[in-house]
């Protein structure tokens, strides 16, 4: 079978146990099939400490020349990575280094597979959470009030308007909290979520707390409104898929009684939690995806999950693991559809889609890693003999 070609990607490795699969995958399930066409920036942890974290402003600019991006798990630093890896500096996360460079909106979805049964029995299809990764609490002010007194809000304009409204008169000691957004990351927030909805073909929900929330909360479900009225409404039509806005109470109540399909727009805290909410319902962190989508159209994918840095050390003692690789396999498939989809590449796409099937398919037979495994009363295999059942799968279909 001649090797199928392709036009560039950005390649980002990474660190650990997932690094060890990272080239596991590509020999074992890419190469031999693909003439891989990446440019390649190594985020592992000592090769960052090396370029003063320049490999990872380098990769995300890369990112947006390129268009799509497949990125390995990596080491966020604290201080005992620091002492580990000898650093310069505990330098700052990549996927935040590289989400401040592409404005974009992370979209977390979980494979199905049908062997792990959902803890909410109804749902037969992904639930896709967008979480709103900017500003509100996750940026807040706050102190302890000591004792009676008046808090104020007060805000003063570069062209002298001048606000003030009284919070709360304190008649005894007390908290206080200030929460900002603005509407240029609302706005970014939104059209990543209409565009991912298009790529993907599903609904899209939502929600907020607007009937209590009357400026705030208001503003997004306005600026949502605004910009799909405005540029996706159309197109949105044309795909058959629909958007709504509800109260968030509203939506976690229809989310459990929906069958999933969908994805899930959520504030900056609401999807926190809800996206947690959502892995753990689903069975299995190892299961699930992560794609970066920028306003503009540039797509970035990885696993959810970190770099297992526990299977790492016993790997390191020569201990062959049994960490899924199916998540970093999905980042692989991901990207590949996405060029081939940019690209008009048919070949690309229908081998990204034979992957995902294989890996189901050898999941399905009862072949997989131990997390999985534990959780459907099987014995499971290392992460080596995984990949060989998949790419024995993948051979049959291709
Ligand atoms: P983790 O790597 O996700 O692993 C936590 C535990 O979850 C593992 O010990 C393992 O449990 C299980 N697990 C996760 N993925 C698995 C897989 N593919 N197969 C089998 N089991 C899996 O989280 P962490 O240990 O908290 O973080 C490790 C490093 O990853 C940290 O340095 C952190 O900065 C980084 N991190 C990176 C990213 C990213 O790049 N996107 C995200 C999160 C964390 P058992 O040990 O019980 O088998
Ligand atoms: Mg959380």
């Amino acid at each position: 079978m001649e090797k199928i070609k392709m036009n560039p990607i950005v390649e980002m490795d990474g660190d650990e146990m997932t690094r060890i699969l990272w080239k596991e995958i590509k020999d074992r399930l890419l190469t031999p099939f693909v003439e891989l066409n990446t440019e390649y920036y190594d985020l592992g942890l000592p090769h960052r400490d090396e370029t003063g974290d320049q490999v990872t402003i380098d990769a995300g600019n890369a990112i947006k020349r390129l268009h799509v991006g497949v990125k390995c798990a990596t080491i966020t630093p604290n201080a005992q990575r620091v002492e580990e890896y000898h650093l310069h500096e505990m330098w700052k996360s990549p996927n935040g280094t590289i989400r401040a460079i592409l404005d974009g909106t992370v979209f977390r979805a979980p494979i199905l597979t049908g062997m792990i049964p959902a803890y909410v029995s109804g749902w037969k299809k992904p639930i896709t959470i967008a979480r709103h990764a900017y500003g509100d609490l996750y940026k807040a002010t706050e102190y302890r009030v000591p004792c009676p007194g008046t808090a104020t809000l007060s805000f003063r304009g570069t062209d002298g308007t001048e606000f003030s409204k009284t919070i709360y008169e304190f008649e005894c000691p007390g908290v206080l909290q200030g929460l900002y957004n603005k509407d240029s990351s609302i706005e970014s927030f939104a059209r990543s979520c209409f565009s991912y909805a298009l790529t993907t073909k599903q609904d899209l929900w939502f929600s907020a707390k607007d009937t209590i929330s009357k400026q705030y909360d208001q503003t997004f479900k306005l600026i949502f409104q605004r910009i799909f009225d405005e540029d996706y409404k159309a197109e949105f039509e044309k795909a058959g898929i629909t958007y709504f806005y509800t109260l968030i109470d509203d939506a976690v109540a229809r989310v459990m009684r929906s069958e999933g399909g969908f994805i899930w727009a959520c504030k900056n805290y609401d999807g926190d939690v809800m996206s947690d909410m959502i892995s753990a319902a689903f069975g299995s962190l190892a299961m699930m995806t992560s794609v970066l989508v920028s306003p503009d159209g540039n797509f970035e994918y990885e696993a959810a999950h970190g770099t297992i840095t526990r299977h790492y050390y016993r790997f390191l003692k020569g201990e062959q693991t049994s960490s899924n690789p199916v998540a970093t396999i999905f980042a692989w498939t991901g990207a590949l559809r996405k060029r081939g989809e940019l690209d008009g590449n048919a070949p690309l796409v229908t081998f990204a889609d034979k992957l995902d099937a294989a890996c189901i398919a050898t999941i399905r037979s009862g072949t997989m890693t131990g997390d999985l495994a534990c959780l459907c009363g099987k014995t499971g295999v290392t992460s080596v003999a995984f990949l060989d059942a998949v790419r024995a799968t993948l051979e049959k279909s291709l």
